[in-house]
């Protein structure tokens, strides 16, 4: 990802919402017109984000708790496929860990590929539950290249992506084993994102797999979670700005709840990150990252940077956010397909 410093992108960004939001409350409308069976997926307060208080969260005391020992060790294990750019081996095998991992816990396995600039790519995904979709997602490739390394002679060297790449996976790994989506009432997605972070290199951009997976959903999902570089050692996490701001508000609030402090409730960056191709789709999204990290794009992005108990902090108040109904994601649009009868005039 990169920081995005750019006003104007902003505010066309926030036009495109704001129509998207106007369609959407015409079509609740509409929705409301065509009888109760449809009405009550459509309704007013469909449109209405929900960002009560939080509610109580099941007893947890024969819950599975996310461990951030267990995600440290993932992270660990995708460093072992040094180097993992989009494309290399290296980012074939550790494709295939993250989705033996996944199937190992029963989650239904798959991938899609796509191919960029002549380079084969693929983007995971792992799915279970039933109910409205929560995609929760990371990238797992790597940048190719360490080029905001201090020492310029390293600038050409592979890139380590401890924190960038592998902290956000280890988190997608360690929930597959601790989440039980059939109990959440939902559909949830753990997608690995592959070719978001090669962008400015080679004539590649940002983000490739995150908008080639959002331009060709079949369904749409309730919304989309991203978590990228969260293991730093000092970790500090801030509002992203782009970020659908009821969700930023609940996630905050939840990991205030479990009494992490490490979660400020204080915007910050606002980054161009895998979260963008599903908000330009009028889809509720949050990317929960520490962009205070001296270094991203360095050679030193190395497992000694990042520690378990920041990603234990972040994969706990994700769990115990996803326990509490996801506070502050918005309702379920409503996507189901009507047939409308044409009427034809004699
Ligand atoms: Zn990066």
């Amino acid at each position: 990802m990169c920081p995005c410093r750019q006003p104007a992108y902003h505010t066309a960004f926030r036009q495109l919402i704001t129509r998207r939001q106007l369609l959407r409350g015409v079509a609740a409308s509409a929705a409301a017109l065509l009888g109760p069976q449809l009405a009550h997926a459509g309704s007013a307060a469909a449109t209405l984000p929900q960002s009560g208080p939080i509610l109580p969260r099941p007893a947890q005391a024969d819950a599975i708790l996310f461990e951030g020992s267990r995600a440290l060790q993932h992270a660990a294990a995708q460093l072992a496929f040094f180097p993992r750019p989009a494309g290399s081996a290296g980012s074939q095998a550790c494709g295939d860990y993250i989705l033996a991992e996944w199937a190992r816990h029963g989650w239904q396995v798959d991938t899609q590929p796509f191919t960029y600039r002549g380079t084969r790519c693929r983007n995971l995904i792992a799915r279970r539950g039933t109910g409205p979709i929560l995609i929760i997602g990371a990238h797992y490739d790597t940048r190719f290249r360490a080029d905001n390394d201090p020492d310029p002679a390293q600038r050409n060297q592979p890139y380590p992506g401890a924190n960038d790449g592998a902290s956000g996976v280890a988190i997608l790994l360690e929930l597959a084993r601790v989440l039980q989506p059939e109990q959440l009432g939902r559909t949830i997605w753990l997608v690995g994102f592959d070719a978001e972070d090669n962008g400015g290199l080679d004539g590649w951009d940002w983000i490739i797999g995150s908008r080639y997976m959002a331009e060709r959903l079949p369904l749409t999902p309730q919304g989309m979670l991203l978590v990228d570089m969260v293991g730093d050692a000092d970790l500090n996490l801030y509002y992203e700005r782009n970020s659908t701001q009821s969700m930023n508000e609940g996630l905050w609030a939840t990991a205030a709840e479990l009494g992490y402090r490490t979660l400020i409730p204080v915007p910050r960056y606002r980054i161009l990150d895998d979260h963008i191709p599903f908000l330009e789709r009028g889809i509720p999204a949050a990317n929960m990252i520490d962009f205070d990290y001296p270094y991203w794009h360095t050679i030193s992005d190395t497992l000694d940077k990042i520690t378990a108990p920041s990603l234990e902090t972040v994969g706990r108040t994700v769990q115990a956010w996803l326990g509490a109904g996801a506070p502050g994601l918005p309702a379920p649009r409503y996507t189901r397909r009507v047939f409308i009868p044409r009427i034809v005039r004699g």
